[in-house]
């Protein structure tokens, strides 16, 4: 498939999209921060499969300075532009907007999407406003592309959650599709910020999705107490040297924690190897 046309600037990209919707077009679209890798192009496939021969395919290509904290690593945040375009084109994308941070938000940017209930907890505890940056910059590119279904990753489980709150909550007029998480072929859960991983923190870091399936395998056998599968959880990342941020069985819409774990629950890890925080989930049979 050809090179998807890059676009820059947010302006054109928002009315080129208007007009391919007056043309009747259906709009699909992938918003990523970059670097791709197979769990975003699957993503991408299936924009391509849900826009439609006659659709638009779109992706966005932006490393979002606003749901970054301070102390973390938004300035050596993996980027391969011209590696990510061809990949687009292969995943038959056919737009992809890649703007500036100064033409996203104006100088006087004040106003902000708080979704506030299930922004709480988990990553939201250890990342203060991430998830107001994430809302907000989800927002703007809804408002920019007026697409027919936007399609996230379930890798970003809380962060699902938190986007299908605001589009229930304010009224969006979009389909907001989740998508399974595509794993290495160990298991672990594929990410930009893996490249970060040296071949020593590799291996532990392969211990996230271990937990996850362990405590998976476990509950298929009977225990339901999530006390017990999140300690088993927690002793199998501390072994394997990974600092826990949090381990939580947590009801999968609201993300409240639960004391036994019913069909859909979904467990939830996120810890440090060496300095590079990652993050894993599985829903519980
Ligand atoms: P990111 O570039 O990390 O912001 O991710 C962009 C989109 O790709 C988000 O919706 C993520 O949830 C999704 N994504 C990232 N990694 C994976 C994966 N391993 N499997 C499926 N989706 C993913």
């Amino acid at each position: 498939m050809s090179a998807p046309e890059l676009i820059r600037d947010p302006r054109e990209w928002q009315r080129r999209c208007r007009e391919a919707r007056q043309a009747g077009r259906r709009i699909a679209l992938v918003p990523t921060m970059g670097y791709l890798h197979d769990g975003h192009l699957s993503l991408m496939r299936e924009a391509r499969r849900r826009a439609g021969a006659d659709g638009l395919a779109l992706a966005t290509i932006f490393v979002n300075p606003t749901q970054f904290g301070p102390q973390e690593d938004l300035s050596r945040y993996p980027r391969d532009l011209s590696g990510d375009l061809a990949k687009c084109g292969q995943a038959g994308v056919d737009r992809v907007l890649a703007p500036e941070a100064s033409a996203v938000y104006h100088p006087l940017h004040e106003s902000w999407v708080d979704v506030t209930s299930v922004s709480q907890g988990l990553c939201g505890a250890s990342r203060p406003g991430h998830f107001r940056g994430v809302a907000t910059v989800v927002m703007k590119l809804l408002h920019l592309s007026h697409p027919d279904v936007a399609l996230f990753g379930e890798k970003d489980w809380q962060q699902l959650q938190v986007i299908r709150a605001m589009v229930r909550d304010l009224d969006l007029d979009v389909e907001i599709a989740g998508m399974p998480i595509i794993r290495e072929q160990d298991g672990l859960a594929m990410s930009s910020r893996n490249a970060y991983l040296s071949a020593e923190e590799r291996v532990r870091a392969l211990s996230l999705s271990r937990a996850l399936f362990e405590a998976g395998a476990r509950a298929r056998g009977g225990e339901r107490r999530a006390a017990a599968l999140q300690a088993g959880a927690r002793a199998a990342l501390e072994g394997a040297g990974v600092r826990v941020d949090y381990v939580e069985v947590v009801q999968p819409e609201t993300l409240r924690p639960v004391a036994e774990a019913a069909p859909g629950s979904r467990m939830l890890v996120a810890g440090f190897v060496g300095r590079t925080r990652l993050i894993d989930n599985v829903g519980l049979p």
